[in-house]
């Protein structure tokens, strides 16, 4: 179905599968009206660096205590109810459709709370994770970005290192950020010194987008910020 408009082809799938909110099945809407307005929003003040709730302006106390790449991450929800079950569907009920509607929420927020931006780069997925789910959600939802806002998408920028150990299989935090850390390789052939958004669904850590704004910086970039649909606590 390449051939076919974007739009004409949500059509069509809407007709064969209607669509229905996902916390409580009403017909109509992925959120309907009352779902949406129960979303967790993250509200302010935030830590200036991670994005973290916090109860006054600054930085938050593990900010102040870690290396950060990031120079700022941010994320729009707390990663539960209606926003967690999106993301799962998303990420692990191959529900595409999902995606335009959590990257019109990033577009909003990115909107009403700018970020230097000259270019836009999803996390990459593992290849083998890839090859398994058939897309890359985090590419997906950058796109969505994209498309809304103008700023340039870099989805070649990065790649997972092929000799990155999983991480179910490495022992203790520290060897995980060494893991992680070594995760990303640069493929862009230039120097040019961008300010880049590194975009993912959820963000844990921040570890993962951590090392890959370690991995953008010593490739040259100007800036890098972080932004997530969802934060676990
Ligand atoms: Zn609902
Ligand atoms: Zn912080």
């Amino acid at each position: 179905m390449a051939f076919l408009h974007q739009s004409f082809k949500d059509t069509l799938l809407d007709l064969v599968f209607p669509q229905q909110c996902l916390v409580c099945g009403k017909e109509g809407k992925l959120f309907c009206a009352k779902c949406r307005a129960g979303l967790s929003y993250i509200s302010p003040p935030v830590c200036s660096l991670c994005g973290h709730h916090i109860s006054n302006d600054g930085v938050c106390p593990m900010c102040l205590s870690g290396k950060i790449h990031l120079d700022g991450l941010r994320s729009v929800f707390n990663f539960e109810g209606g926003i967690a079950q999106a993301i799962y569907s998303l990420k692990y009920h191959n529900l595409r459709s999902v995606a335009p509607l959590l990257g019109t929420f990033m577009a909003d927020y990115l909107k009403q709370n700018p970020m230097p931006a000259d270019i836009i780069v999803p996390v990459p997925l593992h290849p083998s994770r890839l090859k398994y789910r058939g897309y890359n959600q985090s590419l997906l939802l950058a796109r969505e970005l994209c498309r809304q806002t103008g700023i340039e998408l870099a989805d070649k920028w990065l790649e997972r290192s092929l000799a990155t150990a999983s991480q179910a299989r490495t022992q203790n935090r520290i060897e995980r950020l060494a893991n992680v850390n070594n995760a990303f390789i640069f493929k862009y052939p230039t120097t040019t010194a961008p300010r880049v958004i590194i975009i993912d669904d959820v963000a844990t850590t921040g570890a993962t987008l951590n090392a890959c704004a370690a991995t953008l910086k010593e490739a040259g970039a100007l800036s890098v910020w972080g932004l997530t649909i969802a934060r676990e606590r």
